[in-house]
């Protein structure tokens, strides 16, 4: 459709696991759509283990599965999710999330972020439609009913029809076009490494909401599992500088002895926390996606889900739009992606941030509430259940 080799119907900004899927959407298609990535072609085409082991829903591996990612992510990085307890403090009270009784369908599967951005590259890189740009950054983008235009940092303009944004959470790209967003800075960070451990995890993990700590323990290959530790900022940065040894024996005593002794089993990163959520996911020319959209706090692992449900279904409106000939920036259909993911990510966004603030309070009052909360969810299966069937959908 497009004209000069500048010249795109879509460009998207930002080479993660949302745009790339978004690009991979857009396969069956004539567009001519271009991935802007700032890393290097090198360096995308090898992502290097970031830390995150992304918990994917039922409706995110058939949307995977639909771009041919899923076969292309190794059997040996998908570590099945069987349950789930959450605790609180020392209480020995925990609220159970399992499987159906019966069934031993998984809860959901949990894939590295860098198998998930791997299979998605080779996925992309094979697909005609789509240049990938890398080793450039976007420093400018102005937009109008007519079209976008963007400026690359070595200084190549290119136009596009539609521009969508996919460049994260404190998203350039968003600013550029001058849509605001709520950022919530939280002043925690979480800290991330795998353990080789002794207890065995059943593939059960467990979130532990404990003083002045929350701590995850991600179920992966037998006796090994990603620990994810939540703390205020300065204190992730201090543990961070320690050497292995150190780091190991303050992990230890942190985790009190609940998957036995512990090792190291990869390098460790570190994530200062921030959720945002743009006013608009459009506009004129312009879209965003991803957590340039919504950006989640991961302690309920929903942001990459919603993410590629997002792109999923801005890609099936500008699809439906080719066929039908009709422009594929028109306001109303932006407009209807908008309305889909506000009402599809609100609730779980605010109830995620509800209950980030009640897990992280110290005050005697939270502490009880918190208390009383989980003992209250066990005991209404249909909480229990509609989240469980909520990750399996
Ligand atoms: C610790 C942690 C654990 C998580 N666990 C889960 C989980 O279990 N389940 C789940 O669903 N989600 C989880 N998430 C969330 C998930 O990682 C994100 O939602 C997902 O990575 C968002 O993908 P994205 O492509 O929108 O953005 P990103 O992954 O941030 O990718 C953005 C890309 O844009 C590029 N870029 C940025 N600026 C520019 C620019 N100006 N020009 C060109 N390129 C640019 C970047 O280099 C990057 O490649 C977790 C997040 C964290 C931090």
């Amino acid at each position: 459709m497009a004209g000069s080799d500048d010249s795109f119907d879509i460009v998207i900004v930002g080479g993660g696991p949302v745009g790339l899927s978004f690009a991979a959407s857009l396969a069956q298609s004539e567009l001519k759509v271009a991935v802007v990535e700032q890393q290097s072609l090198e360096r995308l085409a090898n992502p290097a283990f970031d830390g995150r082991e992304i918990a994917l829903t039922y409706a995110s591996i058939r949307i995977l599965r639909e771009l041919g990612a899923w076969d292309a992510i190794p059997a040996s990085d998908k570590s099945p999710l069987q349950g789930a307890r959450v605790l609180n403090g020392s209480s020995p009270f925990a609220l159970c999330f399992d499987s159906p009784s019966g069934s031993r369908e998984p809860l959901g599967v949990l894939v590295p972020n860098c198998r998930i951005r791997d299979a998605l590259f080779k996925i992309v890189r094979l697909q005609d439609h789509a240049q990938l740009l890398c080793g450039h950054s976007v420093v400018d983008a102005t937009n109008s009913h007519k079209g976008a235009v963007i400026t690359l940092s070595d200084g190549r303009r290119l136009t596009a029809r539609l521009l969508v944004a996919a460049d994260s959470r404190l998203s350039a790209t968003r600013d550029l076009l001058g849509i605001g967003a709520g950022i919530n800075r939280l002043a925690n960070s979480m800290l991330i490494c795998r353990v080789r451990h002794e207890r065995v995890h059943h593939q059960i993990a467990v979130e532990w909401f404990d003083h002045y700590q929350t701590i995850a323990m991600l179920p992966l290959t037998e006796g090994v599992s990603s620990l994810l530790l939540t703390l205020p900022s300065n204190e992730a940065d201090r543990l961070l500088a320690f050497d292995d040894d150190l780091f190991l024996t303050e992990l230890t005593n942190r985790c009190r002895e609940r998957l036995g002794k512990m090792s190291l089993a990869s390098t460790r990163h570190s994530y200062p926390l921030v959720t945002t959520w743009a006013h608009k996911f459009w506009a004129p020319s312009a879209a965003l996606i991803g957590d340039a959209a919504i950006g989640m706090h991961p302690v309920t692992a929903h942001g990459f889900n919603i993410g590629l449900s997002g792109q999923k279904q801005l890609a099936h409106k500008i699809l439906a739009a080719c066929r039908e000939r009709r422009d594929i920036a028109d306001p109303d259909m932006l407009q209807k992606y908008e309305s889909w993911l506000r009402l599809s990510a609100a609730p779980l966004y605010h109830a995620t941030n509800i209950l980030v603030g009640l897990y992280s309070g110290e005050h005697p009052a939270a502490r009880l509430a918190r208390h009383a909360g989980l003992r209250f969810a066990q005991y209404l299966p249909f909480v229990r259940h509609g989240i469980s069937a909520m990750l399996r959908r």
